[in-house]
């Protein structure tokens, strides 16, 4: 079938052919995109503040992760690693070992997406310390895939009328200072769980986001991940940090852990690793990243030469063009501008996130208890109408998040608060 590149068609054939369950936030058809920005299939430009969901850190199409991805295309588009390896994805592994182990030995295992990550972080986990349980936390997201469902702590949409689901996975609550619980609350939260439901020592891996991405860009704060590490550790027990929207300068660091002050057992990476190609992966302590049996780990795709290629080039940019120290000028100009309307605006229940990963949470009354997705949703239409892309985060979904390239001018940053200003505007209107 042969379709016209125009808005009305592309509709009705997407309405006809896909299935519904994939929802699209907004109703608009990308035709190109480059750096902060995109063009729908109708000329119109947007300034893209989701970069397909955390994936952009670098920007759209990143001229140096293009030519390193063209590069590689002309050598070898895939050998699948585990008939013959090849050098971009050993290269890779050594930088990101050095990266999150520091001076300890690390070792790295490459997959497609995010959620297979995860998987195999607790497969590495369960395997290391022969025990099967998993604690993850209440609003946190792993994944869409069996596993990753089950540790993710939202029921509708990803979970209604999935199950059953995987076993012997444990959900504990999140630190919310904004809705009265503490990190000391958390960790009591965590020893309850210890006795009535779990042992430490049938616990294999503590699984969390060190910043709740689709749970609402929550911090769980540097004190309790100290608390958490010292617990896990004290117990034996596989800390692993899904950094996989935290990660490569989201929050400010490279990793959010830096940013927390705690070293993590494993690391799961994904999205912004490879600026818009498909990579994941699993970094974490040698002689836990080696206890599964050769051929346990591993996938047809898993660490494709294109993707490793563009992750290089990726992080050879956070070298090249100073992207922490930009990330965090990007963080101080949009904190400053959301501070400023959420003086102005009662609606906005308070500010979220660390770094250039912030949200604001929309509530009724200036109440924490009252969350209001209407409308959050309001001024995420009213953005897109203005010219900017935003999508929602939070149990409730009563988040507006900006997870805007790190090399966003900080002209468009404004313009990009201008437009917000106007949205919220126009949703109290
Ligand atoms: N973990 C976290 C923290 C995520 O934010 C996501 C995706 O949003 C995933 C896991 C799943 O990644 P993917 O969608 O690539 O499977």
């Amino acid at each position: 079938m042969a379709l016209e590149s125009n808005h009305n068609d592309l509709a009705a054939a997407r309405a006809q052919h896909v299935a519904r369950g994939v929802v699209t936030a907004h109703p608009i058809f990308v035709e190109r995109a480059l750096g902060s920005r995109v063009w729908d299939v109708n000329g119109r430009s947007y300034l893209d503040f989701v970069g397909g969901i955390g994936v952009l850190n670098v920007g759209h199409n990143h001229p140096q992760v293009v030519a390193a991805v063209k590069q590689q295309l002309d050598r070898v588009t895939h050998a699948a690693f585990q008939v013959a390896g090849y050098d971009v994805y050993i290269e890779l592994a050594a930088r990101l070992n050095r990266l999150v182990g520091g001076a300890e030995a690390y070792k790295s295992v490459f997959f497609t997406t995010g959620a297979e990550a995860v998987e195999n972080a607790i497969k590495v986990a369960r395997a290391y310390r022969n025990a099967p349980g998993v604690i993850a936390f209440r609003g946190g997201f792993h994944g869409r895939t069996l596993m990753g469902m089950t540790l993710t702590g939202m029921s509708t949409p990803y979970k209604q009328n999935f199950g059953p689901f995987a076993g012997d996975i444990y959900h504990t609550p999140y630190p919310d200072p904004y809705r009265g619980f503490s990190g000391d609350d958390a960790i009591q939260a965590l020893e309850d769980l210890f006795a009535t439901q779990i042992a430490p020592d049938r616990v294999a891996a503590v699984i969390l986001e060190l910043v709740q991405g689709d749970g609402g860009f929550l911090p769980a704060g540097s004190d309790f991940l100290k608390k958490l590490r010292a617990l896990t550790a004290k117990h034996g027990i596989v800390l692993i940090a899904d950094e996989i929207q935290t990660g490569f300068g989201r929050t400010g660091e490279l990793f959010a852990f830096q940013e927390a002050g705690i070293q993590p057992d494993l690391v799961t990476v994904a999205k912004s690793l490879a600026g818009g190609m498909p990579l994941s992966g699993v970094v974490g302590r040698a002689e836990m990243m080696d206890a599964p049996l050769p051929g346990g780990l591993g996938g047809t795709y898993a660490g494709n030469p294109l993707a490793c290629a563009a992750a290089l080039a990726v992080l050879d940019l956070f070298e090249k063009e100073d992207l922490l120290q930009r990330a965090k000028a990007l963080g101080s100009v949009l904190r400053g501008g959301l501070e400023d309307l959420a003086g102005r605006y009662s609606e906005i229940g308070t500010i979220r996130g660390v770094g250039p990963m912030l949200a604001l949470e929309f509530v009724k009354n200036s109440d924490p208890r009252q969350p209001d997705a209407d409308f959050a949703q309001r001024v995420t239409d009213a953005c897109r109408e203005g010219g900017l892309l935003v999508i929602k985060c939070g149990v409730h979904r009563n988040n507006v998040r900006l997870l805007a390239p790190l090399n966003t001018e900080l002209n468009d940053a404004r313009e990009a608060l201008a437009i917000l200003a106007r949205a919220i505007e126009k949703a109290r209107a």
